[in-house]
């Protein structure tokens, strides 16, 4: 007994070795799952992720482990399937646990799981749970190993915590410019970043017929905003735009703020006139706003399809071309690439994979 309960320790440190070595959000998911199904006496290990799109809240499975195969993954916020995302009332036990471990004994099942635990998982003591890791078990778990998935998820949340500190913009807790590479790299299929998994084991499938689009959005005449009413209210402002964009794009649709008044939006959408409503969506929402002090205030926003084979740079650059016209064409529109060189007003000269600066 005292020989198992040893081993278990050393495979739990192990397990916290392990996480605090990575640096990435995939990685760290798949390995908190591993570690919660080796650490602890389970036969399963699902985790859910709570997101927000308008004004409802879905479950969105992130990765599953069954004792003895792999870590699955299930889903994630660039492939997910938004019309077949179950609400949070679907499962209200589930939605209970955000705050606190709780245990309920469930139903048999295939997999001779009698025992159901959650935990919250969250980004910092005391934080609005994000998700919750179930733990399916044949004997109701001990106290043992409550106190080992309780560490572990402690662990993950630190590191979390660490990531969203180098990777968000601390005035507005946007993303920053860093894991907007990294995305750009993921979404683009022939250059995957991290260590391919085998396709069995990934079940993130791209959703049929989308594709990935580049919004870059600047504040139209911020220097007067700032030169009239200060730096204090111009920061105001950053932080309120970010809402308002937040709210203006869907949960599978990533927002970024790349410094200054200059803010880049990756949309999955259908097609063109799908990424070009989504962006004249937030335009309007934008100019609709009533800003404290300084009323409205309109942005100019440039739009271009991220294709096989992009790079970051040449995406932002032809983004940019796109702003640089709606600039100069009476600002408070949008303004997509394709569109203006179809019609001869912008000349096509950044190829796919055309720069590299950076
Ligand atoms: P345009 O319509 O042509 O974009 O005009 P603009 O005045 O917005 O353009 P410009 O790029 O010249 O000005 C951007 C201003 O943004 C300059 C700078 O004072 C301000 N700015 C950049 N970063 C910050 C910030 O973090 N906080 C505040 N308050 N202002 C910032
Ligand atoms: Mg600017
Ligand atoms: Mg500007």
């Amino acid at each position: 007994m005292e020989n198992f309960a040893l081993i278990r320790s050393a495979r739990l440190i192990e397990h916290l070795i392990l996480l605090s070595g990575l640096r990435k959000r995939d990685d760290l998911l798949s390995s908190i799952t591993l570690a919660l199904s080796e650490t602890t006496d389970v036969c399963q290990v699902e985790i859910y992720n709570l997101v927000q799109d308008g004004g409802q809240r879905y479950w969105l499975p992130l990765t599953q482990i069954i004792k003895g195969s792999g870590v699955r993954f299930l889903s994630d916020f660039l492939r997910m399937d938004l019309d077949s995302m179950l609400p949070d009332a679907s499962n209200p036990e589930r939605l209970l646990c955000l705050d606190r471990i709780m245990m309920v004994r469930t139903p048999p099942s295939t997999l001779q799981a009698r025992h159901l635990t959650r935990f919250p998982m969250m980004l910092s003591a005391g934080a609005t749970p994000w998700g919750v890791a179930e733990l399916h078990s044949e004997h109701a778990l001990q106290e043992s190993d409550i106190t080992a998935a309780t560490q572990l998820l402690t662990l993950h949340s630190n590191m979390l915590d660490l990531l969203d500190y180098s990777e968000c913009d601390a005035l507005t807790g946007l993303w920053n410019r860093k894991p907007f590479d990294d995305l750009f790299y993921k979404i683009m299929p022939s250059a995957e970043s991290t260590e391919p998994l085998s396709e069995k084991d990934d079940l993130r499938t791209p959703v049929p017929d989308s594709s990935f689009w580049l919004a870059m959005i600047d504040i139209d005449h911020f220097k007067q905003v700032n030169d009239t009413y200060g730096h204090l209210i111009g920061d105001e402002v950053l932080l309120l735009v970010a809402r308002i964009l937040k709210r203006s794009f869907r949960v599978s649709d990533r927002v970024y703020r790349f410094g200054g008044e200059e803010f880049v939006v990756v949309l999955r959408c259908a097609d063109h006139d799908a990424a070009v409503a989504a962006a004249e969506r937030f335009r309007i929402n934008m100019a609709e706003f009533d800003f404290p002090q300084a009323g409205r205030i309109t942005a100019s926003i440039g739009l271009t399809q991220i294709l096989p084979g992009d790079l970051p740079s040449g995406a932002c650059e032809r983004a940019d071309q796109a702003v640089y016209y709606a600039k100069h064409h009476g600002r408070n529109q949008v303004c997509s690439e394709a569109d203006l060189v179809r019609l001869g007003l912008l000349k096509s000269d950044i190829k796919v994979g055309d720069v590299e600066l950076f």
